[in-house]
């Protein structure tokens, strides 16, 4: 809206119905939220005038992030006002979308849902989960409802091309799959970064807004950064030291800092968890075959390299070692991932300030539930799938063996999806397998709020309402967040919304999967769901609420619904809750009183509520069989076997493609939003000038790239920020298919990456996908 425009329908926010007013005489607001793009979790203050956005900017009295905003924080107003993102249900007939009303999208779903279960069971229905849904309270909390409604055990996610590896390897090593440590950054002298990007990124598993403004903190104050990528990044650059090492090798660079501890007698695990370390005197023989002598070649790090970096490990005051997405994503992602907690374990840096460490999260924590100490433990492989046999995880299969999983006929076959905020045609290995599997299905549905490259193949989209309608509450990122807060944010507009909520959405769905029909009442299914949680609260032997009379409970939370009834228990019933009624205060780890949480008071503080810098929780946070850190799972250690065979491997004259952050894109669903596309083409192949040269390119040229199950053609950047032998592109691009509505990110589509990608190259573990270290043939097109 420009300066002094007319506006003649405010409708709710204009409170002047029938009257034409200037915009300019609608006062102006303030609405505190809660970025939802990224890990980081940024606040940030919006001014609106009626229902129009006029300026978004970092929040200066945000707890956590103090006014930090990146540039995909502003792109709030842009999205909401995307033109292309859908307001109306599709529904596909004859071939074309038309609009319907929702009453009519849902009964079409149960027209040919319900058929399909009917005849060939729950799991020839499938569900994928894409990455959005991590920052989104409603999605969050009712994809269970949704999975659980259609009583599908083929269910997937973003998950296996991305953290799935580190969450196994915590799972094994401290007994839940979110009992995931942190760098204590803003105490730390020493940080050593594998595989992460920060200064794109803003952090991932590690929830940091300003992580680079942190890390510059941690330098200035006499500490030092080392980044040990393939790729000079952005973050190498500022790093004090870059190692470049051979893509998919940080495992055996690891398991080389580890044989250098023991081997130099610098290994210990200090005072404060050595009673609660069990394996140590197995990880020192596991580590022995790795000398750095053995596998510098395998990593492209000479030996005296590591053995420095070891002792520096081990001599810093404080040091945390700190992993992501291209340790994950690799041929040994649970062993690498393992490892980094190994020598954060090792150097004696787990559990202390300035070390790794865990949060404590207000709400949701999987590690603040049952008797503290001890638990089940991790455990997967509950189930194998049909046509390849790999492994149940966290709940899911491997998003790898959808395609296969639909292409291949016989009892459990996969004949309809659903998705959720998923993308996974650009997102996942192999993307034509599976772009074309995806037409073979007899039904598909997907909530999502563009007809993109993997929504153009749904019989039914749901688009849920803009961000704006909805509250929100960073439920899973606050399990890894370097400092403990508590943040929610109500709506910034009020309704009518111009969609229904993902809560509504998911909870509806349920309901049709279970024959209740598409007029049933969503609160029924929302009711169910709140007393199941409390019950088991109520009959949890160890919990604040043991014994305490269900009913009560439910009828202090009778004033809200949906996730603001479920996150208010959680908050309530959490480490710092008020166990409705039974304390007022609590004290927190600094010794100071504060008033227990509830939803009312975070609404009270829209800036959010500091509880404090992280705290050592072990032994009370773990939750193994055994009650101890175990430092060599028999599940991880059965690996090492193939990691040792792979000492000496080579390229066998393949370029190694790995992946890309750019801190304007985040995977591929911000891609129509102008203002963050605009200007250089970002989606190219990086090569360094030695490969370049041999191969004949130069900058602009465009290159032919050829993997065993694709092959695309891509604009080549020469650069000396890059490992020869080692090219780079970006994911989540190739927004030029047929069907596609995207009109800003078809006029620059870039190259989808993911074409490369092989569903057969696996972390075997995890059974997460091998999107970092892919081998490739590069050619002048
Ligand atoms: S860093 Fe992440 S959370 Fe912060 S403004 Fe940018 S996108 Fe939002």
């Amino acid at each position: 809206m420009t300066r002094g425009s007319w506006h003649g329908d405010l409708g709710r926010s204009g409170r002047r119905w029938g009257t034409l007013v200037r915009m300019t005489d609608v006062p102006t607001r303030t609405a505190i939220r809660t970025c939802p793009f990224c890990e980081a979790s940024c606040g940030l203050e919006i001014t609106l005038r009626g229902d129009d956005i006029v300026r978004v900017r970092g929040d200066r009295d945000d707890v956590f992030s103090h006014g930090f905003i990146c540039p995909k924080g502003s792109t709030l107003k842009q999205l909401h006002e995307d033109p292309d993102r859908l307001r109306r249900p599709l529904v596909k007939r004859d071939g074309e979308f038309v609009e319907v009303s929702w009453e009519e999208a849902f009964a079409e779903i149960e027209r040919r849902l319900v058929p399909i279960i009917e005849a060939h069971g729950r799991d020839a229905v499938a569900t994928y989960i894409g990455n959005p849904t991590a920052h989104n309270l409603s999605a969050m909390l009712y994809a269970r409802t949704l999975a659980q409604g259609i009583g599908t055990r083929m269910r997937f996610s973003a998950g296996t091309v991305d953290q799935v590896p580190k969450q196994v390897a915590a799972g094994y090593m401290f007994g839940t799959a979110v009992t995931v440590p942190v760098p204590d950054i803003d105490r730390s002298d020493y940080m050593m970064i594998l595989g992460a990007n920060p200064y794109a990124s803003n952090g991932s598993l590690c929830t940091a807004p300003d992580f680079p403004g942190r890390l510059e903190a941690l330098r200035a104050r006499g500490g030092k950064v080392v980044v040990v990528d393939p790729r000079r990044t952005k973050t190498a650059e500022e790093a004090d030291e870059w190692v470049a090492i051979v893509p998919g090798t940080d495992a055996h660079f690891l398991m080389a800092i580890v044989h250098t501890l023991f081997d130099e007698g610098l290994a210990d695990a200090g005072d404060h968890i050595r009673p609660w370390v069990n394996g140590w005197a197995d990880i020192e023989s596991l580590a022995a075959g790795f000398a750095p002598e053995r596998v510098e070649d395998t990593c492209g790090v000479e030996a005296t390299t590591i053995r420095r970096l070891a002792r520096e490990l081990a001599g810093a005051p404080t040091a945390a070692v700190y992993g992501r997405i291209g340790i994950c994503t690799q041929d040994f992602g649970t062993l690498a991932s393992w490892l980094v907690d190994v020598v954060n374990v090792v150097t004696g840096n787990l559990d202390r300030p300035g070390g790794a460490m865990f949060a404590l999260p207000a709400a949701g924590g999987a590690a603040t539930r049952g008797a503290p100490g001890k638990g089940k433990g991790f455990r997967m492989g509950r189930g194998h799938t049909r046509v390849r046999g790999l492994a149940e995880v966290l709940g899911e299969y491997p998003v790898v063996v959808l395609a296969e999983e639909i292409e291949t006929e016989g009892p459990g076959q996969v004949r309809a999806l659903v998705t959720a905020a998923g993308n996974p045609v650009l997102s996942t290995p192999n993307s034509e397998r599976l772009a074309a599997a995806l037409e073979r299905l007899d039904f598909m549905v997907s909530i999502d709020i563009y007809r993109n490259e993997t929504t153009r193949h749904a019989d039914v989209i749901l688009p849920p309402s803009s961000n704006l309608y909805r509250s929100h509450y960073d439920l899973l990122l606050l399990q890894f967040a370097v400092r403990n807060v508590a943040n929610y944010s109500p709506p910034v507009l009020d309704g009518p919304a111009d969609g229904l909520d993902e809560w509504e959405i998911m909870s509806r769905l349920a309901l049709i999967a279970q024959g209740q029909g598409a007029l049933a009442d969503v609160d029924l299914a929302d009711d169910f769901a709140i007393t199941s949680l409390v019950q088991h609260a109520v009959g949890d032997a160890s919990g604040p609420l043991s014994g305490r009379n269900a009913d009560e409970i439910l009828s202090a939370l009778a004033a809200r619904r949906g996730p603001e009834r479920i996150l208010d228990f959680m908050l309530r019933s959490g480490p710092y809750g008020d166990w409705f009624g039974a304390r007022e205060t609590f004290t927190d780890a600094e010794g100071v009183e504060q008033p227990a949480v509830t939803l009312a008071l975070l609404e009270a503080n829209p800036h959010g509520i500091d509880l404090g810098p992280l705290q050592p929780r072990i032994p009370e946070i773990l939750r193994t069989p055994s009650g101890r850190i175990e430092l060599t799972p028999p599940e991880l250690v059965a690996d090492c076997e193939r990691l040792r065979a792979s000492i000496g491997r080579g390229r066998n004259g393949h370029h190694l493609l790995v992946g890309r952050r750019d801190l304007r894109s985040n995977n591929s669903w911000m891609h129509n939003l102008n203002v963050l596309v605009k200007g250089k083409e970002r989606c190219t192949l990086h090569i360094h000038p030695d490969d370049a040269r041999a191969l004949g390119l130069s900058s602009g040229d465009v290159a032919r790239v050829t993997s065993r199950v694709g092959k695309i053609d891509v604009p080549v950047e020469i650069t000396e920020a890059i490992r020869p032998g080692v090219v780079s592109m970006p994911h989540g691009w190739g927004h030029d298919l047929d069907g596609v509505a995207l009109g800003v990110a078809s006029a620059r589509p870039g190259v989808n990456s993911n074409v490369l990608a092989d569903e057969e190259q696996l972390d075997v573990v995890s059974g997460t996908a091998v999107v970092n270290g892919i081998p490739v043939t590069v050619v002048p097109a």
